[in-house]
């Protein structure tokens, strides 16, 4: 086992991994920016190493100072958290010839999964349902993409191969504006992520997200745990989370898993991952992989009893799988609001200190943040300042207690978007489970938001 790991990280994800690897008895470096030098998770560091100012571009994602901080500190791995240089095929590769253990998938893997394009085509011949829509990035003969569309069928949508973060898209319902926005796309994708390769998917009108966490080991052993519906959505960012996916026969969940599964022992994938798809009319559709950890994998925790952070560690340091697929048992059902510094009606983000901070509990209450009563929420960096996590025996026990835990929520000094959850909370479609990617947006604007 590793004795010294490297989190190469910020907020609550950089305490959530410092907590895995105490109770690994593993020693953990944590390295901040000048603008994190208050953080909970410096101070209670066995290490800490200030590697930069505030711009995350001279800091978090630096990866000389970050691979400096290594040498210097003798740790030999490096968790990369999410965001910043978690899903850089470079800084894997880099870590690694540096002769440290990054903990996740392989360069390569990291790399195929990262162009759209690439991770398509591995999924289809692995078995995993897709979107219809192009084989492959779409050629440069107007007529050819025109006959394409035809066969898809609109209305579609045209994606950046390159594209991440929910940039790069653009939906097409008629022929006339087809060539146009192909063209378009293909100027911002290559300007914004230096890959003017794009591609066609059937757009779908009203679908879920939903998504497959999965782990495999170095040693040909993969896992499905479970499914999350990620569909409280505004402008493609996830802010509330559940498990499991509320009215999805398991049945259909269970192939689809499956699938997953037998995907990753195909591309000898290594570490945890997230397959996402998008559900509609009893079909699920493959979007993309995340080849990282997630914001919202506690929900899974919860549901599961796995920690999955102990065991991205585990598996980078060479260790099986402590569990096979039957062994897996899902357990009542879990709730993840992420609790943003941001007006919770315009969505500006509101940094600043926090004058006073309360955090719920009782029973089936978790909380993963950095913030405390004081904490300066720098401006720097994503708004979201925590979670709160809920699991009960049943949906409507889960949801009980996150009304409670919120209405037991106190932060003041910042605006929060704790009062937009406390609505959603008791809203009568999302009670009854099953909305769509839009929904939020369409609640949004009937409520004059
Ligand atoms: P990104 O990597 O930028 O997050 P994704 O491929 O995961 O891109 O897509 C982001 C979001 O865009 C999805 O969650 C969904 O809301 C929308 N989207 C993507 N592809 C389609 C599609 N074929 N039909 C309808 N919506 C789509």
């Amino acid at each position: 086992m590793f004795k010294k790991i490297l989190i190469a990280n910020r907020g609550e994800i950089a305490l959530r991994i410092q907590r895995a690897c105490r109770e690994l008895g593993i020693q953990s470096v944590v390295v901040y920016s000048e603008a994190d030098r208050e953080a909970k998770y410096v101070k209670l560091a066995d290490e800490a190493v200030c590697i930069g100012p505030a711009p995350s571009a001279q800091s978090y994602l630096s990866m000389p100072a970050i691979i400096a901080t290594a040498e210097v500190t003798d740790a030999e791995a490096i968790h990369p958290g999410y965001g910043f240089l978690s899903e850089n095929a470079d800084f894997a590769e880099r870590v690694e010839s540096s002769g440290f253990t990054f903990i996740g998938p392989t360069p390569a893997a990291i790399r195929t999964m990262g162009d759209k394009v690439s991770a398509k085509q591995a999924m289809i011949k692995a078995g995993v349902p897709c979107v219809p829509g192009s084989e492959g990035a779409l050629p440069e003969d107007p007529k050819e993409i025109v006959r394409i569309a035809r066969e898809v069928g609109y209305p579609v949508i045209i994606k950046a191969a390159g594209g991440g973060g929910g940039r790069g898209m653009r939906v097409v319902h008629t022929e006339a504006a087809l060539i146009h926005a192909v063209q378009t796309t293909r100027a911002e994708a290559g300007a914004a992520f230096g890959n003017p390769a794009v591609y066609m998917e059937k757009f779908l009108e009203n679908p879920r997200h939903v998504e497959i966490q999965i782990l495999a080991d170095t040693h040909k052993n993969a896992v499905w745990l479970g499914e999350r519906d990620c569909s409280m959505q505004r402008r493609h960012q996830k802010i509330i989370e559940e498990a499991p996916a509320p009215g999805i026969p398991r049945r259909l969940i269970e192939k689809v898993g499956d699938r997953c599964a037998a995907a990753c022992k195909k591309i000898g994938y290594r570490g945890a991952g997230t397959f996402e798809f998008l559900y509609e009319n009893g079909e699920f559709y493959f979007i993309e992989m995340n080849t990282r950890v997630q914001v919202e994998h506690p929900v899974t925790e919860m549901v599961t009893g796995i920690d999955i952070v102990k065991q991205q560690i585990l598996i980078a340091a060479g260790e099986k799988l402590p569990f096979t697929q039957r062994q897996i048992e899902l357990r009542g059902h879990a709730i993840e609001c992420r609790i943003n510094a941001e007006d919770p009606v315009k969505f500006v983000p509101s940094p600043g200190r926090i004058t006073a901070w309360h955090a719920p509990g009782g029973p089936g209450v978790r909380v993963d943040s950095h913030a405390y009563t004081n904490y300066f929420v720098p401006p720097n960096y994503d708004s979201m300042i925590g979670k709160i996590i809920v699991h009960g025996d049943t949906r409507e026990q889960a949801l009980a207690r996150m009304r409670t835990a919120l209405a037991e929520t106190v932060v003041e000094g910042i605006q929060t978007n704790i009062p937009l959850h406390r609505e959603l909370m008791v809203d009568a479609k999302f009670i009854e489970g099953g909305t769509s990617i839009h929904y939020l947006e369409h609640w949004m604007a009937q409520h004059k938001r």
